[in-house]
């Protein structure tokens, strides 16, 4: 059996992000020859029941043939060649009311004249609202439980760049994920070291989307490839919330990685850093000459 650590595998899915310019959100393409190998899901599922009734969701769709997920989460788009294409609208976790901030009596400003800091500056009352946050979180988890590992191989003429695996769960530590990056992702992050803008904007962008920035006083967004070694760190906003080479990870020539989370503890943050190594897939897949968007697989 093939191990992406260790061999090159061509690909069964990839991330892509969609900043700011339509409604936020990461592009999932899952090839066609991994979907033939899948069975659908069924609603009935102990898994699916469990999580339906632990985030109070109300449909699942098993089934890559339309929308996929729990609450139609992946929207199913135009295929592109040999990939089924699914668009993840990120969630508004901060939505605003129509009712006047009570903080502020909609004036948008506190004493000082600084944005109120309950409205953030709209006037509005502010409602924050995990249900759709949580739909979406769950149905990633489903799906990156199904793809992390394959025993077939696709006909893909790219490589598997990386594998995520997720967490859904309430409280701390409830939006954990880990995962691989593949050996040519790694071979190109030791070449490019130093800051990764690309997805600093995405998790800027992901995180501004989904709660806004006002909140987030000191705390920022990072990434950057090692100069010494050439891994890979990431940081969002929270409580050290980041990703970074797992303990046990070697950097041996030619080989690639495992990576794990440090208190990721809701589906906000774990969704910021999804857009994060979405945005890195993008970039990845350009400069090691495959262009995502004229792409054919
Ligand atoms: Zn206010």
């Amino acid at each position: 059996m093939k191990i992406l650590t260790r061999d090159y595998m061509p690909c069964w899915y990839e991330l892509s992000w969609q900043g700011k310019a339509k409604p936020s959100a990461i592009i999932l393409r899952v090839h066609k020859d991994f979907i033939a190998k899948q069975e659908i899901i069924p609603e009935t599922a102990p898994i699916i029941e469990y999580f339906k009734k632990e985030f109070e969701l109300k449909t699942f769709c098993g089934d890559f043939k339309g929308n996929f997920g729990f609450e139609s989460a992946f929207k199913k788009q135009d295929d592109c060649n040999n990939f089924s294409v699914f668009c993840i609208e990120l969630p508004l976790v901060k939505k605003q009311e129509t009712k006047i901030c009570s903080l502020c009596s909609g004036s948008g400003k506190d004493f000082t004249g600084d944005n109120c800091f309950s409205c953030g500056g709209s006037g509005k009352e502010n409602v924050i609202d995990w249900h759709d946050a949580f739909a979406v979180s769950v149905s990633l988890t489903v799906f990156f439980q199904i793809s992390y590992y394959i025993e077939i191989e696709t006909s893909a003429k790219t490589p598997q760049l990386l594998t995520v695996e997720t967490i859904t769960e309430r409280g701390m530590h409830g939006g954990s994920l880990h995962g691989i990056y593949s050996v040519p992702l790694v071979k190109w992050l030791s070449a490019i070291r130093g800051n990764v803008a690309e997805m600093v904007t995405a998790m800027t962008e992901a995180y501004d989307y989904m709660f806004g920035l006002d909140s987030l006083g000191g705390y920022d967004f990072r990434a950057s490839v090692d100069y010494d070694n050439g891994w890979l760190n990431v940081t969002c906003p929270g409580n050290a919330c980041g990703l970074n080479p797992s303990s046990n990870s070697t950097m041996r020539d030619g080989r690639g990685y495992e990576f794990s989370c440090h208190n990721t503890d809701s589906p906000m943050q774990q969704l910021t850093l999804l857009a994060g190594l979405a945005a890195l897939h993008d970039k990845a897949l350009k400069e090691i000459g495959i262009d995502p968007k004229t792409l054919v697989h």
